[in-house]
């Protein structure tokens, strides 16, 4: 016994004083991995930090280039030259200039303006340095062609969005074969917006088209560009239970939650603002001028009604799918369901931390199944 005890006592001094022989890390903020995402109007450049950092940054006419500087920082991480594949951005270069400087380069395609901010640790997220290379003239173009179709419109057309949540930075839950709800949501989203549009009533677009984050505010204003008559924001749910499983739908409450879970709920749906990194440009969400107080809580206790009407009809259906979390519908506080004059609701559709529901959600048949119960019950919910 007693000499076990003393093997443990000296493994343990061994174990301090190799600890104490490890050359302190050098002083300063160390860059430890770089990553992008691609949107149809800009491109995010990530760079991951283990501390804070001071930067100066100035665009570059000839060629086109964003230059950043980085002090007290030196490169971690083997991505020193990153092609990228991008309509935007060539090449992301990451050059140590000595006394702990370090520049980053981004070549551009062409001219485009930069937002620069940074995120500091949340969750699993270190200290982040954001760049976002803005095509201006491409996002002007975005919204006139979504202004657009609400305009050219066959009269009786009715607009859905269907919003694939998370994206970019933001992975959602995560299931136990690394299923990634950010991917799932937007592979059920293109099948039901595919199939939507196959009725002649009916136009359906994507709030996001492929694997990048806009801030949740950014989705309404989406919605609103389209003239939307229904948002359905598309999400698969997490649990560190891994037992919980099932289907649920969520509507927005003005006035607390439905309970405790639904409130967690809300909460984590939420928190998407801050893993994807909604930058301090403010979303030019502004509210008509036009529209008072009084009408604008009138349409939004409309368009509530609404979305409870479509969410009791959904749950009906969906059964026939998988199995409900809830038998009825709950409310929370969700950011992307605030739009004042669209019905909207968060449909979960299954536990991806559940190794049933993560198997369901990679099945071609079940994702048919889902996203044709979606179809139907849209086409129910506006007369067709
Ligand atoms: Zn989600």
């Amino acid at each position: 016994m007693e000499s076990n005890f003393l093997k443990i006592i000296s493994l343990f001094l061994i174990i301090l004083s190799i600890s104490f022989l490890q050359p302190s890390p050098a002083l300063g903020a160390r860059i430890t991995d770089v990553r992008y995402w691609s949107a149809p109007d800009h491109t995010r450049i990530v760079i991951d930090l283990t501390e804070p950092i001071q930067y100066e940054t100035f665009l570059q006419e000839n060629p086109p280039q964003f230059h950043l500087e980085l002090k007290g920082t030196s490169i971690h991480t083997s991505k020193k030259e990153m092609d990228v594949k991008d309509p935007l951005v060539t090449k992301i270069s990451l050059i140590e200039l000595g006394k702990n400087k370090v520049k980053l380069i981004l070549h551009q395609k062409r001219a485009l303006s930069a937002n620069t901010f940074t995120l500091k640790p949340y969750q699993d997220k270190s200290h982040r340095l954001v760049i976002d290379l803005i095509d201006v003239a491409q996002e002007k173009k975005e919204i006139e062609e979504r202004q657009k179709q609400k305009e050219i419109k066959p009269k009786g057309t009715k607009i859905v969005v269907i919003d694939p949540g998370h994206g970019g930075e933001d992975p959602g839950a995560i299931g136990p074969q690394k299923t990634m709800e950010k991917d799932i949501v937007l592979k059920m989203g293109e099948k039901v917006v595919h199939l939507l549009n196959q009725n002649k009533e009916i136009q359906a677009f994507l709030t996001r088209k492929g694997d990048y984050f806009i801030p949740l505010e950014g989705r309404i204003k989406i919605a609103r560009e389209y003239g939307a008559d229904l948002f359905i924001s598309l999400h698969a749910d997490g649990s560190f239970n891994p037992k919980a499983r099932g289907s649920s739908v969520y509507c927005l409450s003005l006035s607390g939650a439905t309970d405790e879970a639904a409130k967690i709920l809300a909460d984590k749906e939420n928190t998407s603002n801050i893993l994807g990194g909604a930058s301090l440009r403010p979303v030019a969400f502004a509210k008509d001028p036009n529209l008072s107080q009084i009408l604008l809580d009138l349409m939004q206790s409309n368009s509530m009604k609404e979305s409870f009407q479509f969410a009791e009809t959904l749950l009906e259906d969906i059964q026939t799918v998988n199995p409900l979390k809830y038998p009825s519908y709950r409310q929370a506080n969700f950011i992307v369901l605030k739009a004042p004059d669209i019905p909207s609701v968060l449909v979960e559709l299954a536990f991806i931390t559940n190794r049933e529901d993560e198997r369901l959600l990679n099945r071609p048949d079940f994702q048919e199944k889902m996203t044709k119960t979606l179809n139907a019950t849209i086409k129910k919910y506006f007369g067709l």
